[in-house]
């Protein structure tokens, strides 16, 4: 295990002690495959994967050393079976680029926009469906936000404007609060909903600095975090974000994709659902991978998904079952798997 104290250390230095402490960790975060595989205790991988390795330290910390088959590991360790070109595995597997109505906003689904905040994030997960997307073509963020407010500002039926990415929690607190104060005048805006991954992969997001900004979302919030395995949330520090959260008043929910050699396991789900109902999390969708170029090797089947859920539902109560979903382009929902 690495301490805390050797994070530190590793990003003390990097920028002005001005910059918030996670501006700092993540400009500190782990890039070079070797890098990692040394703290990691182990030997051999390397990847001409275009998709670039990216693990913050205190998410490195919660990986057990010398376990290739460690799950967290797994999720960002790049690998040269991604560059096997796989039959169904495209790149836009979900048609979102379908789905631009203005700068940045996906409108897909009824009552709900989802704004491409940015395109960066904290930790490349290697299964992400957004691995090849075309953010630079349209990036809201340029100038104030200008183009979705004035999409949401008409659009009366819109209720919930959804902040997604990359991650948007990686845009600076200044960066949102100008997006809030705007927000805040739609009357017919009535929640505020993130998607993000930041309070489990770089946990000091969370600072005072984000909770005062939270402050100044009159509007129902929610966060919906990306936790995959129960090790993830195995930390102090992650702990402390989440509570701060149920604290602001933030329904938090949990989504995550079932993943081969992660969490394909009935013993796996069920820990996850308990280690994020004890910090106060509920379970919210279970997606099946979408079919992405580059994680064919992340696959399960759809027949043994709804098996696992099966046994899953005979150990949880209702409340701790996540909803297994696909996402299917041109769909209006995520679409339930069912038996
Ligand atoms: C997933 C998604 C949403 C949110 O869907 P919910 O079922 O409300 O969680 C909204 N817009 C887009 C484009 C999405 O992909
Ligand atoms: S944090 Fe989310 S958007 Fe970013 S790489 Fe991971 S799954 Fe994709």
């Amino acid at each position: 295990m690495i301490t805390g104290i050797q994070v530190k250390n590793q990003v003390e230095n990097v920028l002005p002690v001005k910059v918030p402490l996670w501006q700092r960790e993540l400009a500190g975060a782990v890039r070079d495959p070797l890098e990692l595989m040394r703290m990691l205790g182990l030997e051999g991988a390397s990847s001409t994967s275009p998709f670039k390795l990216l693990v913050p330290h205190s998410y490195l910390a919660r990986m057990k050393k010398g376990d290739w088959g460690d799950p967290l590991l797994r999720q960002v360790l790049p690998l040269d079976e991604e560059l096997r070109v796989v039959e169904g595995f495209n790149h836009d597997p979900v048609g979102d680029q379908h789905s631009v109505v203005a700068d940045g906003v996906l409108h897909k689904y009824h009552g709900r926009v989802l704004l491409v905040t940015t395109g960066a994030c904290a930790v490349h997960c290697r299964y992400c469906f957004r691995r090849h997307f075309p953010y630079s073509d349209f990036n809201p963020v340029k100038g104030e936000w200008e183009g979705a407010l004035a999409y949401i500002r008409t659009n009366a039926d819109v209720r919930e404007v959804i902040l997604s990415g990359g991650d948007p929690l990686t845009l600076s607190d200044e960066r949102l609060a100008v997006l809030f104060r705007q927000l805040r005048d739609i009357p017919h805006v009535t929640r505020v909903r993130f998607h993000t991954r930041l309070p489990v992969v770089l946990p000091s997001r969370i600072d005072a600095g984000f909770l005062r900004v939270l402050e100044q979302v009159p509007q129902q919030k929610v966060m919906v975090i990306h936790a995959n395995h129960e090790r993830e949330l195995g930390a102090g520090d992650v702990n402390a974000a989440l509570s701060a959260l149920h604290g602001a008043g933030v329904t938090l929910l949990n989504q995550a994709v079932l993943l081969r050699g992660v969490n394909d396991s009935v013993q796996a789900q069920v820990g996850l659902s308990e280690s994020l109902f004890a910090q106060r999390v509920l379970p919210y969708y279970l997606h099946v991978l979408d079919r992405v170029a580059g994680a064919a090797h992340f696959e399960v089947p759809e027949a043994e998904a709804v098996q696992l859920m099966g046994e899953i539902r005979k150990r949880l109560p209702g409340f701790l079952v996540p909803k297994l979903v696909r996402e299917v382009a041109g769909e209006k929902a995520k679409m339930p798997v069912f038996g």
